[in-house]
């Protein structure tokens, strides 16, 4: 059985934590798109985690741990997490690398970087991990597929070439800097293909043969729905799909297989980068549900900036958990929210005079502001609790009342960063699938 675990939202939203939690009972756990640049968090035994490019069933021993061909592979970030979780005590976790993944080059991330200086005041608020470039040359079909690496010498040296007689235009006359150093690129391809073959494999025949052995096996997504290049807030996008869809694709197994999508979202909202965010907060009560978010604050796990943060987005999650093909929603740190007398949720967008409870295209929502019902808070520390009828009834009416505005079944509700911090809820909104 196939299972995702992905977004509502901006990311950020606990989904490290729910599939190393699910990974409990799964063989297989697979990252599917997107690349180092959002990060996991993950507190278990060994200690507590970033991971930006680690599947997240590195800590589960019985687990194969597979990079698919979606993700823009950072082979370099991959080699020094694995060093990082090995050298906590972690055992060496098994691994397998799609041979039809994509290689993140150096110089993606020179142009990421030099393109985001070039905009200035109008970038789009990249963590300058090189995605964007690394997709548009994926497309534009002069990427790397890590299966490349393993040719005759002369054979990749002709294709830096090629690819470095292109780059060098921009380089020299669009930035004003060097061209390529086409020999630090072949000896960089040497060092890594001698780093990673032992990892490199058929990823899709590998898939194939677990689903017939009925493995379970979780698609691990990154970011969420409205960072979707097609049905996100475009351009303020991520460049490869974090939708549950795009599992099949970016894992190479039947869509037909995904027969549960656990869609995690966060009893609050929080963004990184630019773009629209209707129920954003600002000031002292920001800076204090971001001081208190999270597991440690609601700072970036890759770039460490601090997040925006907002009261919860019913209009934004409801369309989030629906081209998720959500069957379950897990409601992640909601006992962050114990401080609050009262809680607003933003329940509908007043776009030029008029409500609406339909996510709307980019355009529109920029107009949009948010309009809120207020709930009553709970005032108490709810870690530790395991039960749902023991959660305080302001906040199970908290849950209720979010699950009645998105439609979509809460069955899991998270309520600490750790593993065991999970509480499992029946919902008369579940349908079997
Ligand atoms: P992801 O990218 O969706 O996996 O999310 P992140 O890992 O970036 O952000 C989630 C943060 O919240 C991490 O610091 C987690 O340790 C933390 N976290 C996850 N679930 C809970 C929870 O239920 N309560 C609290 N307090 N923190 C949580």
């Amino acid at each position: 059985m196939v299972k995702a675990v992905v977004g509502a939202n901006w990311g950020d939203e606990g989904k490290g934590k729910i599939t190393d939690t699910l990974a409990d009972q799964a063989d297989v756990v697979i990252r599917f798109q997107g690349g180092a640049n959002a990060g996991h968090t993950i507190v278990n035994e060994y200690g507590k985690f970033a991971l930006h490019t680690m599947p997240s069933g590195v800590f589960h021993q019985n687990i194969m741990n597979i990079i698919g061909n979606g993700v823009a592979f950072d082979i370099t970030k991959f080699m020094n997490e694995l060093k990082e979780v090995t050298s906590k005590g972690v055992p060496t976790p098994q691994i397998m690398i799609s041979d039809r993944v994509q290689v993140m080059m150096p110089y993606h991330v020179l142009f990421d970087t030099l393109e985001e200086a070039r905009l200035a005041g109008k970038s789009f608020g990249s963590t300058k991990s090189g995605i964007a470039p690394f997709y548009s040359d994926k497309f534009a079909k002069i990427g790397w597929q890590i299966n490349e690496f393993f040719q005759d010498d002369e054979v990749i040296k002709e294709k830096i070439d090629s690819i470095a007689d292109v780059k060098d235009v921009l380089l020299v006359n669009l930035y004003h800097t060097d061209p390529l150093d086409r020999e630090a690129l072949f000896d960089q391809i040497k060092e890594w293909r001698e780093e990673i073959k032992d990892y490199v494999g058929n990823v899709s025949l590998y898939l194939d043969q677990a689903i017939k052995e009925g493995k379970t096996i979780l698609l691990e997504g990154q970011l969420g729905t409205m960072k979707d290049p097609d049905h996100g807030i475009y351009p303020m996008v991520t460049s490869s799909s974090p939708l549950a869809a795009y599992g099949a694709i970016g894992a190479g197994i039947p869509p037909y297989e995904i027969r549960q999508i656990v869609t995690v979202s966060k009893a609050y909202s929080s963004a990184v980068g630019a773009g629209a965010f209707v129920s954003e907060l600002f000031g002292d009560e920001a800076e204090e549900l971001r001081r208190r978010g999270g597991d440690g604050g609601e700072y970036g796990a890759t770039t460490g900036r601090p997040r925006r943060v907002g009261w919860y987005d019913c209009v934004a999650s409801k369309y989030g958990c629906r081209l998720q093909g959500t069957t379950d929603v897990a409601f992640t740190v909601l006992d962050v929210l114990g401080y609050l007398d009262e809680i607003p949720v933003c329940v509908g967008y007043d776009i030029d005079g008029k409500v609406t409870t339909e996510f709307p295209v980019t355009h529109l929502l920029d107009k949009a502001k948010p309009v809120y019902e207020t709930l009553p808070g709970w005032k108490c520390d709810i870690r530790g609790i395991r039960n749902y009828e023991e959660l305080p009834e302001n906040c199970r009416g908290y849950i209720e009342f979010i699950e009645k505005q998105i439609g979509y079944p809460i069955t899991m509700v998270s309520n600490g960063p750790s593993r065991t911090d999970i509480i499992y809820r029946k919902s008369s909104l579940s349908k079997t699938v």
